[in-house]
């Protein structure tokens, strides 16, 4: 029989209740207890508050077999997660000296001397494990009581990941029978809605089981999860079928898998293909070209960007004409297909993206909506230009992160297309 751990997360901080800071930390502490199939079954924060943390941590405690805590490991008087530990469990709290002596020593290592209050980090929980933290003074503690397990975690996210890893993952291991393992496997799916997404999987759905699959939709990003629990060998039976499937029945639209980002892919296809491209920008304002420059040796495929909002700008970087503008407007084909145009014979690129289009909230008129955008894609040859409209729905920032994402898609699609007409013939062909 499997006997799935069960699992309580509890992020500590009186800054986590406000509006300035998210708990990210249990992210880091879900993402790992999937991977060794522990169910994770409740997450909380809390404040500072001693009495609070017990609470929360002694009715955790009767349903999960295994309760993590992250934050107030500090030395100060709001870190109270030790104390309320102890409490908790109804255990006491004692200095350990030779823990004192070891965060000295780490203060030494810094050059500088370990302050009174730091003491207050080494004190122990009875019968508690001290956990080394390589990154920082607050040691981590890891406890037994009555069958279940604690594991005091401090909360600065990357002091916390590093003791995941170096405390909490080696623990997991022994425990975890691996027929209880879950795998997940992520495609991405650049610009299609998610009910297109939905329409296209329903087969997949019905040769897996609806619970196998799952799909994630952020605008314009769309992540379909396939996922199976047993051994290596078990979970890759189903997954390797199951993701070939998924992406067969998508098409083209899928861009990459697992973390790939869009901008990232397309990095790659121009290196491929060794062509630059350049960016003329109206609404979006540089983000198609900051987006491309997050891939580090973007400097190989990236020419750079015009960022040309007014009509004045347009003419004197991109050469559009000022009668062309009046005519159509700056959000029109005319005007986006010679930004594109402009911007490609200005430089040293294969291909050029312009873009131009209605942020909103305000500028709309009757036959120019709020998320009306138009695109045109120029080059590799002088005279090739293609060009789209859409309207995205959203905010501001929903129709700006959009129409980066199509633009880039639509680089990348190009570039495929180049790729395929040039091995059309020669590569191997795929049977329906
Ligand atoms: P603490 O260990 O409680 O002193 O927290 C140290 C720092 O880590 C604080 O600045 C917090 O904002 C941050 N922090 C604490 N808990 C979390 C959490 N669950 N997720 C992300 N950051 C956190
Ligand atoms: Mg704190």
């Amino acid at each position: 029989m499997i006997c799935t751990m069960k699992a309580a997360i509890l992020a500590v901080g009186s800054e986590l209740l406000g509006t300035e800071r998210l708990d990210t930390n249990s992210l880091a502490l879900a993402a790992l207890l999937e991977r060794f199939g522990v169910d994770l079954i409740v997450k909380s924060v809390i404040g500072d508050d001693e009495q609070a943390i017990a609470d929360e941590l002694t009715a955790r405690l009767q349903q999960a077999d295994l309760v993590l805590l992250t934050g107030g490991l500090g030395p100060t008087e709001d870190d109270r997660t030790r104390a309320a530990t102890a409490r908790a469990l109804g255990r006491g709290l004692q200095v350990d000296e030779a823990w004192v002596e070891h965060i000295r020593k780490l203060f030494a290592s810094f050059g500088r001397v370990m302050p009174e209050v730091n003491r207050r980090q080494a004190e122990v929980i009875d019968g508690a494990e001290m956990l080394e933290n390589r990154r920082g003074s607050a040691p981590g503690q890891k406890l037994e009581h009555e069958g279940r397990h604690i594991f005091l975690f401090p909360g600065v996210p990357r002091e916390m990941k590093g003791m995941m890893v170096d405390h909490l993952e080696p623990f997991l291991a022994a425990q975890s029978k691996s027929e209880s393992a879950v795998e997940r496997r992520t495609l991405k799916v650049a610009c299609l809605p998610e009910s297109e997404v939905e329409q296209r999987i329903k087969e997949v759905y019905t040769t897996y089981g609806r619970d196998a699959i799952a799909v994630l939709a952020s605008p314009g990003d769309i992540r379909v999860q396939g996922s199976a629990k047993g051994t290596a060998e078990q979970r890759a039976e189903i997954l390797d079928p199951m993701m070939a499937d998924l992406r067969r029945a998508i098409g083209p639209a899928v861009y990459g898998e697992g973390e790939q980002q869009l901008e990232e892919v397309v990095g790659e296809l121009l290196q491929a293909a060794s062509m630059r491209v350049v960016t003329a920008e109206s609404c979006t304002g540089g983000l198609i070209a900051e987006r491309l420059t997050r891939t580090p040796g973007s400097s190989a495929w990236l020419e750079g960007g015009f960022v040309t909002y007014s009509y004045g700008l347009k003419t004197l970087l991109l050469g559009v004409k000022t009668e062309t503008l009046e005519t159509w407007g700056a959000v029109s084909e005319q005007v986006v297909v010679d930004m594109a145009r402009g911007a490609l014979s200005r430089c040293r690129s294969e291909l050029a993206i312009a873009v131009s289009g209605i942020a909103g909230p305000g500028g709309a008129t009757d036959e120019k909506p709020v998320g009306t955008v138009h695109f045109a894609l120029a080059g590799p040859g002088e005279h090739e230009v293609e060009h789209r409209q859409v309207i995205f729905p959203g905010d501001r920032e929903q129709v700006r992160r959009m129409t980066s994402q199509m633009a880039l898609d639509m680089i990348r699609r190009k570039l495929l297309d180049l790729g395929a007409e040039l091995s059309a013939g020669s590569a191997e062909e795929t049977s329906p």
